[in-house]
């Protein structure tokens, strides 16, 4: 099928390329998301050029024109500009052979077919020429623009050949798939790829685990990840990714009573704080001092990852995961090291959600009083706010009338933190009896006495038996002191 669409090469770059390829005497080409994009209504900034020839000299000469500065990436035959907005990749077409061991193709220099051919899916296969004789036609060779039109995900090639070519193109798959999915336009791997991931899903171990978790993080930025880990599941990819999650699977019965299926669970969790991100991002915007929205993510996903290890029956009362909290924080660690994600802040902040994940619901069922609520606070910092959305988005249950009961408890629980933080501001807490103060106020060295008397402070404050002042917490502190047996040496 060949369509004109003028309307999406009508930028500056396009004739600056078209007029460079004339001169140069070879063809290029608009190729891959971009033309996909333009499709879907939404185009991108990202713009990739396929010129049938060296894709790094062809950069040289259109930098020269845009006067940019060209960025080479000569181990890929690349090179990158910037120029009115957009960053531009040049690539010369390829003809790439693959050795079964490795992911590293044999690549020789090719036509914009060869290249296509190579391509991991028919929608990301699209070109537009930038000849001055058709500029702007769309070549489209296996019918891209029929699969975007019906949501297909299909290879160019047969399956097992594009997907044994380059593993990493069954996660991209499932990528594509829920990032383009829309309620009003679903999208599909078309079943003989689905069968094709089953049989091929132990290639992945050649894959670095740098790209696998590259494509999970990109899986979870989109707005229904929980479709991406259905797939993942689906294919049997889950298992060899992240066990742990597949191990949330299944219900058990025993005496008639039967548990949450706690995959589902997760999955509707992930989703919901997806939602409630984008209430939120539209009532407030984001700034700098808000987490990245993929690590609250990762907390959902794993917030009951605790549950396998702790599931325990007991007999005439049913069944319990008593403690999945704490082991799921336990696991955390662990789970970002065998992915490679970062074990900074970003890890601790993901384990201290997945720790505290129950404690605003257990306010719920209990009298909320402040010094539960100002404990949670203490417990929480500044990521309280990130608790309260993921506990708010743990409230699932096939019983309506249950979820409207635990919401409106819920309500008043937050409520109830902002009315104990205004009074008594213990989310930033910092003690106010310092260690310093307490040396030179007794004339004392390092010791433990000075951590007994902060603590003692501290839970005095918390409990609500004095404020958050210097005052009482002075006062109170030289109590206990003179009960240690400690003198002020003024
Ligand atoms: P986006 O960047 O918006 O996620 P994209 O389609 O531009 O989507 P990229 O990863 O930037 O995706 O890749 C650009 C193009 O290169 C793709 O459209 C596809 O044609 C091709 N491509 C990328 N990775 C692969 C791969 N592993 N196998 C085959 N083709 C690929
Ligand atoms: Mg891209």
């Amino acid at each position: 099928m060949e369509t004109r669409a003028e309307q999406f090469v009508d930028r500056r770059i396009f004739r600056i390329v078209s007029d460079v390829a004339a001169e140069r005497g070879v063809r290029a080409f608009v190729i891959g998301g971009y033309v996909r994009d333009c499709f879907l209504g939404t185009p991108s900034k990202d713009i990739d050029i396929v010129v049938e020839g060296s894709g790094i000299d062809f950069a040289r000469a259109v930098g020269e024109v845009t006067k940019s500065k060209v960025q080479y990436f000569k181990n890929f035959g690349t090179a990158m500009l910037r120029f009115q907005g957009n960053e531009i990749e040049f690539v010369g077409a390829r003809k790439e052979s693959y050795r079964r061991e490795s992911r590293k193709p044999i690549v020789e220099n090719g036509s914009l077919r060869d290249d296509q051919l190579r391509r991991d899916f028919t929608i990301n296969a699209m070109a537009f020429s930038l000849q001055a004789e058709d500029f702007g036609a769309l070549v489209d060779p296996f019918g891209g623009i029929r699969d975007l039109a019906a949501g297909i995900i299909r290879t160019p090639l047969d399956p097992d050949t594009t997907y044994s070519d380059d593993t990493l193109r069954m996660l991209r798959a499932i990528r594509f798939c829920t990032r383009l999915s829309t309620p009003e336009h679903p999208f599909h791997i078309v079943p003989e790829s689905l069968d094709s991931m089953r049989r091929l899903n132990g290639r992945l171990s050649i894959l670095s685990t740098e790209r696998i978790t590259d494509e999970l993080c990109k899986m979870l930025r989109t707005d229904q990840p929980s479709m991406a880990f259905r797939l993942l599941d689906e294919t049997g990819l889950l298992p060899r990714i992240l066990p742990e999650l597949s191990a949330l699977k299944g219900v058990e019965t025993i005496e008639g009573m039967g548990h949450k299926e706690n995959f589902s669970h997760t999955l509707a969790v992930l989703d919901n704080v997806v939602a409630a991100q984008r209430a939120r991002d539209e009532v407030a915007p984001p700034g700098p001092d808000r987490p990245d929205s993929l690590w609250l993510r990762w907390a959902a996903l794993l917030h009951d990852i605790g549950k396998p290890a702790t599931k325990r029956f007991v007999p005439g009362q049913g069944w319990t995961f008593h403690g999945h909290d704490i082991v799921g924080s336990r696991m955390v660690p662990r789970i970002f090291t065998a992915l490679k994600l970062p074990l900074d802040e970003k890890m601790k902040y993901v384990r201290k959600l997945v720790w505290l994940h129950l404690r605003p619901i257990a306010l719920v069922d209990e009298e909320v009083t402040d010094s539960a609520v100002r404990r949670l606070l203490f417990d929480a910092g500044d990521d309280i706010d990130d608790l309260m959305l993921l506990a708010g988005a743990d409230i699932t249950s096939k019983n309506p009338a249950k979820v409207a009961r635990i919401k409106a408890n819920f309500e008043l629980v937050k409520r109830k933190l902002v009315e104990v933080e205004e009074k008594d501001a213990i989310r930033n807490f910092k003690n106010p009896i310092t260690g310093d103060y307490v040396m030179e106020l007794y004339g004392i060295p390092p010791c433990s006495e000075i951590g007994i008397l902060k603590e003692y402070v501290k839970e005095a404050i918390l409990d609500g038996r004095i404020g958050n002042n210097f005052e009482e917490a002075d006062a109170l502190m030289r109590e206990k002191a003179a009960e240690m047996g400690l003198k002020p040496c003024k």
